[in-house]
C-alpha cells in the first residue's frame, strides 16, 4: 500500500465509524450527534458535532469527508465548505480518489 493508498484507507475507516454512528442516531431518532473527524491522521481523536441532514448531504458524494477545521490537507484534498463547526473536504489526488470511491460503504 502506498502513501495516498493508507491515508484514504484511514478516511474512509472513520466514514465506516460514522456510518454506525448515523445509524444509532437514527435508532435514537436524534437530528443531531457527534461525529469523529473524517481525517488522514489515524490517531485523531476529534469529534464534529453535525446534524443528520447535512451528515447525509456529505455521504452523497463517495469523495467527500467532514472534518475538524484545519484537519484538511492541501495535497490531497480542498475544502469546498466551511460550516463553521466542521468543513466538507473533496478528495483531489486520483489514488486517494480511487480509493475513497472504490471504499464507500453506501456503492453495494
Ligand atoms: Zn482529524
Amino acid at each position: 500500500m502506498n502513501e495516498h493508498e493508507r491515508r484514504a484507507t484511514t478516511e474512509a475507516l472513520f466514514r465506516d465509524v460514522n456510518e454506525r454512528i448515523a445509524e444509532s442516531a437514527e435508532r435514537f431518532e436524534a437530528t443531531e450527534t457527534e461525529f469523529v473527524c473524517e481525517c488522514a491522521d489515524p490517531n485523531c481523536t476529534h469529534r464534529v458535532p453535525a446534524s443528520l441532514v447535512e451528515y447525509e448531504e456529505v455521504r452523497e458524494d463517495p469523495t467527500t469527508f467532514l472534518v475538524v477545521p484545519g484537519h484538511e490537507h492541501e495535497d490531497i484534498e480542498r475544502v469546498v465548505e466551511d460550516r463553521g463547526r466542521f468543513r466538507i473536504i473533496e478528495k483531489v489526488q486520483a489514488v486517494v480518489r480511487r480509493t475513497v470511491v472504490r471504499l464507500d460503504p453506501r456503492s453495494a
